[in-house]
C-alpha cells in the first residue's frame, strides 16, 4: 500500500476534515459570543424589544450555539456551509431592517460571519464573498435610509475590506494549520506502516514487561495474534532459562547502564514448540531522561541455531556409535581433573581396546564390523552410570572417564563392563563375542594433567594386551618402560614437525681428484626442547613407527631444495660459474611406499623452483630390496621428472645382482662400515674393490662415505677415483655456517664455517 494513500485513509488531514470540526466549532463559539454580546449591548443600551424577548431570544441563540459544537463538521461537505454563508448574511440585514437597528450590532455581526467564512472555508473565499457581502451590507441601509442610513453606509468603507481582510486571515491561518496537520499526520502514518509491514518483529514493551504493542512479525514468531499479546508480560513468553538473563539485561537498560543489547534466547511459541529469536533492546526516555517504554526488535535465527548446534554436535561426537568423539572425551577430562583437583576426587581412566577387532572385522566384513562396534558402545553404555562419560577414541578404542572412590571401585567398574560383554553381540548375519583388554590409570589426588593421565592408561592398556586378550592392568608409576617412553616420545615429535623443531645440517661430498665441491646432503636434526639437538638416529625409526615419516620426509625435501635453490640464486649473485652442486635427499621405505610420494617430490621441484637435475634421492639398500618389483616402478617415475637416484649404505642389505640391473639407480654409496677399517688390515678392501668393479660393470658411479682419516682417503684414492663424504673433510653444519652460496672446493667451505664459527 502507498503510504499517501495509507495517510489519506487515516481519516484526517488532507480532506481537511479536521480543520471543519475546528472550524465548525469555532463558528459555534462565534455565535455564542455574537449572541451574548447581543444580549449584553441590549441591557447596557436598551433598544426597541423589551429586555425579556431579548434574552429569551439571545439564551435560544445561546443554546443553538452551544449545541452546534456538537454538530458533525467533519461530515459536512464545505460547500453546505458555505451556502450557509448568503442565507446567515441575509439573516443580518432582515435583523438589522425589522430589529433594533444598531449599527454597531450590525457591523459586528458581519465581522462575525466573516469570521466563520474564514475558519470554515479556503483561502480567496472571503475574497470572492466581497460582492454578496457588499449587498447584503448595503441593502439594509439604503432599505432604512435616513441619517442612520448614509452613516452607515460610509461605514462599509472600513467594516467590508476589514471583514474581507478578516477573513482570509483567517482562512489563511486554517490552511497552514491544515498542511501542517497533514505532514504530521503522514509522518504518523509511515511510522505506522514500518512498524506493522516490518519483516522484523517489533514489540513496544511497558516498563512493567507487558506488551504495549507488538507488530505483525512478532505475534507470527511467537504464534499469536498481535492484539493476544497486548497486556501480556514478555516474560511469560520468555524460556524458563532465559528469564533471569533478559531480565537483568532489561534492568540495565532502565537503569541506564546499558543503552541497548543484543541478546540470544527462546521464546515458548503457541504451539509449544521453542523459537530462538536474536532480540535487540532499546529504551526510549522522555524529557527528564525518564523510561517512558521498552523497544525490542525480534529476529527468528531457529534454522541457525538448529545447524550451528548440529554441526558443534557432529563436530564432538563420533558418527558411528553417537558417543563423544575423542575431542568431546579430552574435553570432559580436562575439566573433570580440573575439579578433582580442587574437590580432593579421584578420576579413574579406562582405555578399552576390542581384542583381535581387526581379525573380527576382516572376518565379517567392514559394514558388519561398524554394527559390532555400535552394540559394544551400547552396551558399554548400559553398564556405566550416567555420570560417567564413555567416548569412542578412536578404531576399536573407549575410553571412559568415572569418578571413583579408589582401586576397589575401578574393579567394580571394570566387573560390570566385563559383564556387559559375557554375551555374544548378535546380528541376522553373525554372532561374534567380544572381549576387552583394558588399563586404567587414577588421577593423583593432587591434580594430573589430562594427556599424562592418558598416557598412563594407554600403557597400562598395552600392558594388559601383552597379557592375553580380556585382562585388565591399573598403571602404576614404574610401567613406564620402553612403551611409555616411546609414547612419550612419538606425542613429542608429533609436536616436533608441526612446531618447527626440526633443523637440517649439509654434509658436502667432494671430488677427491681436485677437492670440489659435488654436492651436498641434508641431514635432519631434532632441536628437542629439553633433550637439545638430536641425531636422526634417535628419532626416525620412531617416526616411521607412529606413520610420522611421509611428512617428516616431506618436510625434509622440501626445506632441502629451498635450501638448494637459496644457495643457487646466492652463486648466481656472486658470479660463480660451473655447474652448481646438487643436493641429496635420504628418503626412509616408508616414503618410498606411499603412493602419493612421487606427486609430493614433483609439487616440491615446482614450488621451491630446485632444479630436478641436481636433486639426488638415496634409498637405502634395505628399503629397495623390500619389494624390488614395486621399487623398480616408482624409481623409474622418478627418473621420468629427472631427479637422480642413489643406493645408500650399499653392503649392507642382499642386493639381488638381477635386480641391481634393472634398477634405474645411477650411484651406490658405499656403506662407512666397509671405509672404517679400509686403512687396516681387512676384508673391506676386497668389498670396496668389488663394489667399485660392480658399478664399472653396470655403469653406476660410486661414493665412498664415512671417510675420517686421510690414510682411509689414500687407501681408497688407490682403487680408483671417488666422490667422498666424511669428517675428514667436513662434518655436517647448520646452513647459516655455510653463507648464502656454496664455495667451490672443500677448503672454501672449511674456511666459510670457521668464519662463521668465530
Ligand atoms: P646416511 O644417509 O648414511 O648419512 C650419513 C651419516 O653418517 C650421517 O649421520 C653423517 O653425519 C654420518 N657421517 C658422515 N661422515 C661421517 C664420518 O666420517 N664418520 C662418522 N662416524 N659418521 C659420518 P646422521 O646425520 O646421524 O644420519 C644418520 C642416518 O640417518 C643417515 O645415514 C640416514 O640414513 C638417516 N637420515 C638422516 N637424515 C635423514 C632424513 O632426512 N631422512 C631419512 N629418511 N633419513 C635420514
Ligand atoms: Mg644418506
Ligand atoms: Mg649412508
Amino acid at each position: 500500500m502507498d503510504w499517501r494513500s495509507a495517510a489519506d485513509t487515516a481519516g484526517k488531514g488532507r480532506d481537511g476534515s479536521l480543520s471543519r470540526v475546528v472550524s465548525g466549532r469555532m463558528a459555534a463559539l462565534a455565535f455564542v459570543l455574537a449572541s451574548l454580546l447581543v444580549m449584553a449591548s441590549e441591557l447596557v443600551v436598551p433598544g426597541t424589544y423589551s429586555r425579556i424577548a431579548v434574552v429569551v431570544i439571545g439564551t435560544a441563540a445561546l443554546v443553538v450555539g452551544a449545541a452546534s459544537w456538537w454538530i458533525p463538521w467533519e461530515r459536512l461537505p464545505r460547500t453546505t456551509v458555505l451556502w450557509l454563508v448568503p442565507v446567515g448574511l441575509a439573516a443580518i440585514g432582515v435583523g438589522f431592517v425589522f430589529g433594533d437597528r444598531n449599527s454597531f450590532n450590525f457591523s459586528v455581526t458581519f465581522v462575525l460571519v466573516f469570521v466563520l467564512i474564514g475558519l470554515t472555508q479556503r483561502r480567496w473565499v472571503p475574497l470572492k464573498m466581497t460582492p454578496v457581502l457588499l449587498v447584503a451590507y448595503v441593502v439594509p441601509l439604503v432599505v432604512i435610509g435616513g441619517h442612520l442610513g448614509s452613516a452607515g453606509l460610509e461605514s462599509a468603507i472600513y467594516v467590508v475590506p476589514a471583514c474581507v481582510a478578516l477573513g482570509e486571515l483567517i482562512a489563511w491561518g486554517m490552511s497552514r494549520l491544515a498542511e501542517a496537520n497533514d505532514e504530521i499526520a503522514e509522518g504518523e502514518a509511515s511510522v505506522r506502516q514500518l512498524f506493522d509491514a516490518a519483516p522484523i518483529g517489533i514489540c513496544k514493551l511497558g516498563i512493567d514487561g507487558r506488551f504495549i504493542e507488538v507488530n505483525r512479525a512478532y505475534g507470527d514468531i511467537l504464534g499469536y495474534d498481535p492484539d493476544q499479546l497486548v497486556g501480556m508480560p514478555m516474560q511469560s513468553f520468555t524460556h524458563p532459562d532465559d528469564r533471569a538473563a533478559n531480565q537483568e539485561l532489561i534492568g540495565k537498560l532502565l537503569t541506564g547502564e546499558l543503552d541497548q543489547f543484543k541478546f540470544e534466547k527462546r521464546y515458548l511459541r503457541a504451539d509449544g514448540h521453542q523459537v530462538w529469536v536474536s532480540v535487540n533492546g532499546s529504551v526510549v526516555r522522555g524529557a527528564h531522561g525518564e523510561p517512558l517504554f521498552l523497544i525490542g526488535q525480534i529476529e527468528d535465527i531457529t534454522e541457525r541455531r538448529q545447524l550451528s548446534d548440529e554441526l558443534a554436535l557432529h563436530a564432538v561426537t563420533d558418527p558411528l556409535t553417537g558417543l563423544p568423539n575423542r575431542t568431546l572425551f579430552m574435553e570432559r577430562l580436562e575439566t573433570a581433573l580440573h575439579h578433582a583437583e580442587t574437590s580432593g576426587r579421584q578420576m579413574a581412566l579406562m582405555f578399552l581396546d576390542l581384542d583381535r577387532f581387526k581379525l573380527v572385522n576382516d572376518g565379517i566384513g567392514h559394514d558388519a564390523g561398524d554394527r559390532l562396534l555400535r552394540r559394544v558402545g551400547q552396551r558399554l553404555q548400559g553398564a556405566l552410570r550416567s555420570s560417567d562419560v564413555l567416548a569412542r577414541f578412536g578404531g576399536d578404542e573407549f575410553t571412559v572417564l568415572c569418578e571413583v572412590a579408589g582401586v576397589e571401585e575401578v574393579d567394580a567398574v571394570v566387573a560390570r563392563l566385563r559383564a556387559s560383554m559375557a554375551t555374544a553381540v548378535a546380528e541376522p548375519d553373525f554372532e561374534q563375542f567380544v572381549s576387552l583388554s583394558i588399563g586404567v590409570a587414577l588421577s593423583h589426588p593432587g591434580g594430573m594433567a589430562p594427556s599424562v593421565l592418558l598416557r598412563s592408561a594407554d600403557i597400562a592398556m598395552y600392558q594388559a594386551k601383552r597379557l592375553g586378550p580380556g585382562r585388565y592392568v591399573v598403571y602404576e608409576e614404574r610401567d613406564e618402560g620402553d612403551a611409555g617412553r616411546k609414547l612419550r616420545m612419538s606425542n613429542e615429535l608429533h609436536r616436533a614437525v608441526r612446531e618447527n623443531q626440526l633443523v637440517l645440517h649439509y654434509q658436502p661430498y667432494i671430488d677427491m681428484r681436485d677437492m670440489t665441491l659435488v654436492g651436498t646432503e641434508a641431514l635432519v636434526r631434532w632441536r628437542h626442547p629439553e633433550r637439545g639437538l638430536l641425531p636422526p638416529g634417535e628419532f626416525i625409526e620412531l617416526a616411521e613407527e607412529c606413520g610420522l615419516m611421509v611428512e617428516l620426509g616431506a618436510w625434509v625435501l622440501r626445506e632441502a631444495c629451498r635450501q638448494g635453490a637459496r644457495w643457487m640464486a646466492g652463486r648466481a649473485v656472486a658470479g660463480i660459474e660451473g655447474e652448481p652442486p646438487a643436493m641429496s635427499v635420504n628418503i626412509s621405505p616408508q616414503q618410498l611406499s606411499d603412493p602419493g610420494f612421487t606427486d609430493i617430490v614433483a609439487s616440491v621441484l615446482v614450488e621451491t623452483g630446485f632444479p630436478p637435475e641436481r636433486l639426488w634421492l638415496e634409498i637405502t639398500e634395505g628399503a629397495l630390496m623390500r619389494d624390488p618389483g614395486a621399487a623398480i616402478a616408482i624409481l623409474r617415475t622418478l627418473r621420468e621428472l629427472g631427479v637422480h637416484l642413489a643406493i645408500d649404505d650399499f653392503g649392507t642389505g642382499y642386493s639381488s645382482l638381477s635386480y641391481l640391473r634393472r634398477l634405474p639407480v645411477e650411484a651406490l654409496k658405499i656403506d662407512r662400515s666397509f671405509i672404517e677399517h679400509l686403512d687396516e688390515e681387512s676384508d673391506d678392501r676386497a668389498i670396496v674393490e668389488a663394489v667399485v668393479a660392480l658399478g664399472d660393470a653396470l655403469g653406476l658411479g660410486i661414493i665412498a662415505e664415512g671417510i675420517e682419516r686421510p690414510s682411509q682417503a689414500i687407501e681408497l684414492a688407490s682403487l680408483g677415483s671417488f666422490v667422498a663424504q666424511g669428517y675428514l673433510y667436513a662434518r655436517p653444519v647448520d646452513p647459516l655456517l655455510v653463507g648464502d652460496h656454496l664455495p667451490r672446493t672443500i677448503s672454501g667451505w672449511e674456511a666459510n664455517s670457521r668464519l662463521s664459527m668465530v
